[in-house]
């Protein structure tokens, strides 16, 4: 990476990148938290959170009372950050996802509750929602369409055996109640 730092002393150079008071260091914004739209933290994150440490060293106990205080001035907010912790999307994209299935699970179309949230966990993006059986299943083939694939044609075909699943006429069955071998036939 190009050290930003030493070939731009002055951030305001660089639109997408801040300096630092306290390290003096010139780090792109994602580097600072983000406070409100447009404007982020003085500091940089590292200086932030070793600023606060220090403050809450300062001042023994007293973070734990202001941040009880703010819980309750604040319960939509405190509501809606339990919401998203519990499901990791906050509860009405949940409830519209429930919706959008029929309360069914994407693969195999039973009612489940609840059903889980099946992230793609390269992107995290949600591929759907899922009973527990079908998401297991899932990663018992690594996610891997191939794999299930794979299974699935094992299971119409070679892996089986020959007979099971198929419908005989009475006149291919043989006395133990299973279909004569088409070579055992004879005349065929
Ligand atoms: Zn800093
Ligand atoms: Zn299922």
């Amino acid at each position: 990476m190009v050290d930003v730092a030493e070939r731009t002393p002055d951030a305001r150079v660089l639109p997408m990148h801040r300096r630092c008071p306290r390290c003096g260091e010139t780090k792109p914004t994602s580097g600072f938290y983000w406070l409100k739209l447009g404007r982020h933290d003085r500091y940089c994150k590292e200086c932030r959170r070793a600023l606060t440490k220090e403050w809450r060293e300062r001042n023994p106990g007293r973070h734990d009372g202001l941040k009880r205080e703010w819980s309750r001035d604040n319960p939509a907010k405190v509501a809606f950050y339990n919401r998203k912790s519990r499901y990791g999307i906050i509860r009405e994209q949940y409830d519209a996802l429930v919706k959008a299935q029929g309360g069914r699970c994407a693969i195999c179309r039973k009612p489940a509750e609840p059903l889980d949230i099946d992230h793609q966990h390269s992107t995290k993006l949600i591929r759907g929602l899922l009973c527990g059986r079908c998401n297991r299943g899932l990663g018992h083939f690594q996610d891997d369409p191939a794999l299930l694939l794979a299974a699935a044609m094992y299971l119409l075909s070679a892996g089986s055996t020959w007979w099971a699943g198929a419908w005989w006429p009475a006149w291919a069955l043989g006395p133990d109640g299973r279909p004569n071998p088409p070579h055992a036939s004879g005349d065929g």
